[in-house]
């Protein structure tokens, strides 16, 4: 499941079938374009947005990803570079702005792989 999640969230793939993409373009800081999504998978026919509001949820992961950055770089902070708070800080929110196009797009597919299961048989069924 891991692996499967970890395909699709780094390869910006369908997590139902892997392979068609999700967002319309695969460039993360293109900063018109970051943002857009397809509404369907080509391949398999998956919605991805299921209700309006969907990706709200997405917030929660973002967040979760945002606390695991705090925590990772006060560590390595507090233990190798021993730096003052505002230095500190001011790292901690230029690299979260700077990062702020891949945290949108890794959250949303995390929070679609929570839900989608990979099937490597959807394709043959659509198919036929
Ligand atoms: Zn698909």
């Amino acid at each position: 499941m891991l692996k499967s999640l970890f395909y699709s969230v780094l390869w910006n793939k369908c997590p139902q079938c892997h392979e068609a993409d999700v967002f319309t373009t695969n460039k993360a800081y293109d900063l018109k374009q970051f943002d857009k999504m397809n509404e369907s998978c080509s391949v398999c026919g998956l919605k991805y947005e299921k209700e309006p509001g969907y990706f709200f949820g997405a917030m929660y992961v973002s967040y979760a990803l945002m606390v695991g950055w705090f925590v990772i770089t006060w560590i390595a902070d507090s233990f190798i570079f021993h730096s003052e708070t505002w230095q500190y800080l001011t790292f901690v929110i230029i690299t979260i702005i700077l990062f702020m196009p891949l945290t949108f797009r890794i959250s949303r597919l995390i929070w679609l792989n929570l839900f989608v299961k990979y099937n490597k048989n959807t394709i043959v069924k659509t198919t036929n």
